[in-house]
């Protein structure tokens, strides 16, 4: 069944705003994408009243999912600050200007320590790059593969919206159903719990971004799936340290972030701005990852290290983190991710799972407290 425009406004006629008439008369919403049951808009207020229209939000939501044919609604409040106008400290869910003032912080109060845990998850962790094409999804997934093989229960969560790669890597195109309380079943292959944006999305409508945006896709896709219970939930980031990166990272209850990046200079420039950004929200860095190493010969095994090789290595000396290890540059890992069965499944005997092994042992090994105590 799908659903119109027509009926989403119908729906939100029945919720009042803070500006005492219906939602669609007050003059906030964008336009309202509605395509094969998802529902998309955003409430565009002013910074200073964001709180106040929380709740309308809410409402805006669930009035949305009462609709039938509805699979998902995902309604973002956007506040926009006024020049020189004060932003409000930054809350829990909803919205959250990125650049907003902090207000001073008690211990207690971290930013950690505000986002509250995903019951059932012991611990979530990103991966991330400074920019795109460092191979970052084929290290996530093969990194959550390679925690699945240390006997851990490991979910793998897509939330790339620039470029979802998960699809691509495990051959998933079908969308997840829906559980009676209306949480999205993750689909599972390879033994792990997977959620993509690109299960929601369509690839041939591509939707803009706003960053508040972002933050309600993602809080929907971790806290309205049906995960059960799992070990690590490995979060594969949008590219760059941008405000949607950086929102994610401060809402996101992480327990840790790896760091993704090649050896070329330019690359390191940009892993080192991923670094400062966790380090501002105090989320604790695993490491960094050099991928694409160097050149293995598929014919001779003979190794090149053309990209003039260890520079991650010592950039994670310099900077005080660990080195979580050094991924070839090799036909496999590429063809094995583009056929949609990564290496790490595909060749669990060869020498590239080896090495995602070892990474996963690392990870494991930083994260054993949180898993302990789950
Ligand atoms: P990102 O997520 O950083 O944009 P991807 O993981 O999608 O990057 O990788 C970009 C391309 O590089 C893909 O075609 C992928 O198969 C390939 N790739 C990634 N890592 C390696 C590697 N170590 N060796 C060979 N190809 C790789």
């Amino acid at each position: 069944m799908s659903v119109t425009q027509q009926q989403v406004i119908e729906a939100l006629k029945r919720v009042r705003s803070p500006r005492g008439v219906a939602l669609p008369d007050a003059g906030v919403l964008s336009p309202i994408t509605a395509n094969d049951g998802k529902v998309f808009f955003s409430i565009n207020v002013e910074a200073s009243e964001a709180r106040a229209w929380e709740d309308t939000r809410a409402q805006a939501e669930a009035a949305v999912r009462a609709i039938p044919g509805v699979a998902m609604a995902m309604i973002a409040l956007t506040a926009e600050r006024k020049a020189g106008a004060a932003a409000p400290p930054p809350r829990q869910g909803g919205v959250q200007p990125v650049s907003a003032h902090r207000p001073h912080q008690h211990p207690a109060d971290s930013p950690m320590s505000r986002q509250a845990a995903i019951p059932g998850i012991a611990a979530v962790i990103a991966v991330a790059s400074g920019k795109g094409g460092v191979g970052k999804s084929t290290t996530a997934i093969n990194l959550a593969l390679g925690l699945r093989d240390l006997g851990l229960k490991v979910g793998l969560l897509d939330a790339d919206i620039y470029g979802p790669s998960v699809p691509r890597l495990t051959g998933l195109q079908e969308k997840p159903k829906l559980t009676d309380d209306k949480k999205m079943i993750p689909l599972s292959r390879f033994g792990l719990s997977i959620m993509s944006i690109g299960f929601l999305v369509d690839e041939d409508s591509p939707m803009i971004w706003r960053g508040p945006m972002v933050m309600s896709a993602i809080n929907q896709m971790l806290r309205d799936v049906a995960w059960g219970t799992l070990d690590v939930l490995v979060v594969d980031m949008p590219p760059g340290t941008g405000d949607a990166q950086l929102t994610l990272a401060q809402n996101v209850p992480l327990k840790g972030a790896v760091i993704v990046s090649t050896p070329q200079d330019l690359s390191l420039i940009d892993a080192r701005r991923g670094l400062a950004m966790f380090r501002k929200v105090d989320v604790p860095v695993l490491g960094i990852i050099e991928n694409m190493s160097y050149f293995q010969c598929p014919q001779c095994g003979t190794r090149s290290d053309i990209f003039g090789h260890g520079g991650a290595r010592h950039e994670a000396e310099r900077l005080g983190v660990p080195f979580l290890g050094e991924i070839p540059l090799h036909m496999d890992i590429r063809s094995t991710s583009d056929a949609g069965n990564p290496v790490v499944e595909s060749e669990p005997k060869g020498p590239h799972a080896a090495i995602y092994r070892t990474i996963a042992a690392s990870v494991r090994d930083q994260l054993k407290d949180a898993i302990a105590a789950a």
